[in-house]
């Protein structure tokens, strides 16, 4: 049997993909009928010509039937007035006068894991990119920052190109992969320098965590520039709660990254995760001999170090920096994959330290 409440609890499950929360609590659920098993619903976009509309409207009817039960459903969309998207606009950041996100909140329910290394080039952005597709596909939702101002990679790993929309005066993150995502990169083009100093960078980290409308999200994911510089203390004095992830290679030499972390996370009584080695040995493909490329041992001695855990070891292999050059990476391309299985089992711990029930599950 057919309820308005069956209806409203239906709707309640599907998410408005940009905004990232659900369309009951956007206000986007303008009318319900009900005839017998035939549910007519109205549903306002908030732009006209939203790119997404037909996903929305997928999802409303898969989520009527499936959930509620219903025979037919026949979706009506509409376009919001102005005074309906400012209120909602209000209503997703709160009626100050400065835009301010809801994660800068210090009761926010959104776990913050800013993911940082010694230097470039050991694979932070690609483990920050597959833990973070890995978590979506656990049912949690996800965004993903890229806080690296000047050496962002982040558009090209998923393949997303700017600019995101703006939706009254705010930045309306981008989507791909089920996560919410921002990046310098979006703003300025892939092939353009962003040559600002330290305060102006700190500063743009901060607008982004606080101007972005970031949708009701269990996980922000933060992939810091390498090293312990401004943007790692911005996100550290912003976001007291977050907690770092430490990426390394296998090679013996993390020792002084491992110290410079510790002293870093002690400063700003950041709360360090574990350890992630990346790129940690290879296995041939053909005979399935282990051969350790960069040697052994680094991630091990970084985790004792600090006083952590060494959380997961990923194997180097050519489908993960194909995926990564592609934009489409590898726990959603090549599950199967011992790549992606590890991302997946890394996620899974992270969860499992992190303590968030998924949102799937609490909804
Ligand atoms: P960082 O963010 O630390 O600078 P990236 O994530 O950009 O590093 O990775 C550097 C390069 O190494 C990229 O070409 C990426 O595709 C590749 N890479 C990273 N991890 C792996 C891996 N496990 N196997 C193979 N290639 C990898």
């Amino acid at each position: 049997m057919l309820t308005r409440e069956s209806v409203w609890e239906a709707l309640s499950s599907v998410y408005d993909p940009e905004l990232g929360r659900p369309i009951t609590d956007l206000d986007m659920v303008q009318d319900i009928h009900i005839e017998g098993s035939t549910v007519l619903v109205e549903i306002l976009l908030t732009v006209e010509g939203c790119p997404l509309s037909h996903r929305i409207e997928r999802d409303v009817e898969k989520a009527l039937r499936e959930r509620a039960g219903a025979g037919e459903v026949r979706v009506k969309l509409g376009i919001m007035t102005e005074e309906q998207r400012q209120a909602l606009v209000e209503k997703i950041r709160g009626p100050q006068p400065q835009p301010r996100s809801a994660i800068l909140d210090p009761d926010s329910p959104t776990r913050v894991i800013a993911v940082a290394s010694g230097k470039g080039g050991v694979g932070k952005s690609t483990v920050t990119v597959n833990l973070a597709v890995a978590l979506a596909q656990e049912g949690y939702r996800v965004g993903l920052l890229d806080a690296d101002i000047h050496g962002f990679s982040i558009p090209t790993l998923l393949d997303l190109q700017g600019p995101p929309r703006v939706f009254e005066k705010a930045i309306v993150p981008m989507e791909a992969y089920g996560l919410q995502v921002m990046s310098m990169g979006f703003l300025t083009g892939p092939r353009q320098a962003v040559v600002w100093r330290g305060p102006m960078i700190s500063g743009a980290v901060e607008q982004f965590l606080r101007d972005v409308l970031w949708g009701d999200l269990d996980y922000l994911l933060v992939d810091l520039p390498p090293g312990t510089g401004d943007v790692a203390l911005t996100v550290a004095t912003k976001l007291r709660r977050a907690q770092m992830l430490l990426v390394t290679t296998p090679e013996a030499t993390s020792t002084n990254v491992a110290q410079r972390a510790g002293i870093f996370a002690e400063k700003t009584e950041l709360r360090i995760l574990g350890v992630v080695e990346n790129m940690a040995y290879f296995r041939c493909p053909h005979c399935g001999e282990v051969t350790h490329i960069f040697g052994k041992g680094g991630g091990k001695m970084m985790a004792q170090i600090l006083g952590t855990e060494l959380l997961a070891q990923i194997p180097l292999e050519v489908k993960v920096r194909e995926g990564s050059d592609s934009g489409r990476p590898i726990v959603a391309t090549d599950p199967e994959s011992e790549a992606a299985k590890t991302f997946r089992k890394l996620a899974l711990q992270v969860a499992a330290l992190t303590g968030a029930a998924p949102s799937e599950l609490r909804a």
